[in-house]
């Protein structure tokens, strides 16, 4: 069943440590899957029983071994020199379809990186990764991606008893900044270019390792992948709330969610880590911070490219790179065919009115999509001087377009969802699962399978968030 091509393993021990995971023995459950997935890369043969004994570790994949990998990383600006899988396990490298992938589990169990943690993950945090990793990716947001959950009833302590849960994740590589940071750090150049070298082989082909430049392309490349994932995210208004370099993917893609949060109303300082008091990971600084980090990333390159000036230099692209992506999500968003960096201003002047007028993120978007009927139904939700001035000047861009008033519907709605994964939509899936039901586990995860869609099944999700979500508050790791 599994074709097992091992890249990463075979980059050997330096990397990181074989270790088998440990069983939950309490009443393993399956609590979801992802089947379209599973046959999307060549999986689906495995049963639900097969699934069930893989996650809760009673079965493993045969000769693989699982692996943890070292890593250091960058938590909230200072630098902790050894991380590294403390809680997963690489358990499979499969090959389907020409494509290599990673299969990881989360949450089974100690490892040589656990440091003081159980190497455990809870139910809350599974479901949390689970419905949102599946969410981005269907909004077309480069993200790692889940096939499968278990729960369990074995004990799991944290602020109270909690029970363990595993996820199933699955990514072309779980490489992150991190990695390459460990091995500058550990002044061991032999194997960080190892590291570099494989990235280029295996993801970023185009990249001729016989050039005396390919570290600076290899950087290059890095920051294009993490400029645009960044844009993406300010388009949907997703806070991914912990962005040190240890969660930092090197192929760009949406990696360990933690104390994420797609927002309710536009504001872009909330902070919604509770442990990032100063507010470092909030909407409006994940551009900057995404460049920080990569800046960490080219420090840890200058002992394989000695040029440091080169390496700013390709640095200096990232505003560029992003400014590009975001201009072009942000343009269709607005349903305007011709918006440039030039224009921003003006999207810069609504995104003040949402703000002042604390208007909802994902609802303003859908119903502006919708044109003349949407718009009155946005001035009865907020009445605003301001925002009916934006909309006058909204109507001389759209004058100034090509396309038509119908087409330009087409085309917004499917860029504008009409549901996003909201703090208290998941919050409810979740009370419900710790009672045993999944059942709103399932409809979420079929509603945000069709984000641009809006189905009459679904209507209870398309609404903006009740005032008690606010109060949501979410911790770091759990
Ligand atoms: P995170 O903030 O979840 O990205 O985790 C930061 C680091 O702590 C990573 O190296 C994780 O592997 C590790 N970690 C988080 N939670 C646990 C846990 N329950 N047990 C062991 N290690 C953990
Ligand atoms: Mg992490």
């Amino acid at each position: 069943m599994f074709n097992l091509n091992p890249r990463f393993a075979e980059l050997g021990l330096e990397f990181s440590s074989q270790v088998k995971p440990t069983p939950l023995t309490q009443a393993p459950k399956l609590v979801h899957l992802d089947s379209e997935l599973l046959a999307a890369i060549g999986l689906n043969a495995l049963s639900e029983q097969d699934l069930c004994d893989l996650l809760s570790a009673r079965s493993s994949v045969m000769d693989y071994p699982a692996l943890a990998a070292v890593y250091m990383g960058h938590q909230f600006g200072h630098a902790v020199p050894r991380l590294g899988d403390g809680r997963a396990l690489l358990i499979a490298e499969h090959e389907f379809a020409g494509k290599t992938w990673e299969l990881q589990l989360k949450g089974a169990g100690k490892t040589p990186y656990s440091r003081g943690g159980d190497g455990r993950a809870v139910l809350r945090s599974t479901i949390r990764e689970y419905l949102a990793s599946h969410a981005l990716d269907k909004l077309g947001v480069p993200t790692t991606q889940a096939l499968a959950m278990l729960s369990s009833q074995d004990e799991v302590y944290r602020e109270k008893v909690e029970s363990a849960a595993v996820v199933l994740r699955v990514a072309p590589s779980f490489l992150r900044f991190g990695n390459f940071e460990y091995f500058a750090k550990q002044k061991k150049p032999a194997e960080l270019e190892k590291l570099v070298r494989f990235v280029c082989c295996n993801y970023f082909t185009e990249i001729d390792l016989s050039s005396n430049n390919y570290v600076l392309y290899f950087l290059e490349r890095v920051i294009q992948l993490t400029a645009e994932m960044v844009a993406y995210w300010q388009s949907i208004g997703f806070v991914h709330g912990v962005m040190n370099t240890d969660n930092m993917s090197i192929l760009g893609l949406t990696l360990d969610y933690g104390p994420y949060a797609f927002m309710d109303n536009y504001n872009p300082q909330q902070i919604f880590n509770h442990s990032d008091s100063e507010g470092r990971y909030t909407y409006v600084n994940q551009p900057n911070i995404a460049w920080w980090n990569l800046y960490r990333l080219a420090e840890a390159l200058v002992v394989l490219h000695p040029n440091a000036d080169e390496l700013e230099q390709i640095l200096a692209k990232y505003a560029e790179y992003y400014n590009q992506k975001y201009v072009q999500l942000m343009g269709a968003k607005l349903g305007l065919e011709e918006f440039t960096i030039d224009d921003l201003p003006f999207l810069d002047e609504l995104l003040q009115i949402m703000q002042a007028e604390k208007i909802d993120w994902t609802y303003f978007w859908r119903k502006l999509s919708y044109g003349a009927s949407g718009r009155s139904q946005l001035s009865l939700d907020y009445p605003s001087l301001q925002l009916e001035n934006w909309f006058n000047k909204l109507d001389a861009f759209y004058q100034c377009d090509t396309v038509s008033e119908q087409q330009r519907q087409k085309q917004m709605l499917a860029v504008n969802p009409a549901i996003t994964l909201r703090s208290h939509l998941v919050q409810y899936a979740i009370d419900r699962a710790e009672y045993g039901n999944y059942s709103e586990i399932e409809r979420l995860f079929k509603a945000l399978s069709h984000p641009f869609d809006e189905l009459a099944e679904f209507s209870n999700y398309y609404h903006i968030a009740p005032d008690w979500s606010e109060h949501i508050v979410l911790s770091c790791s759990s």
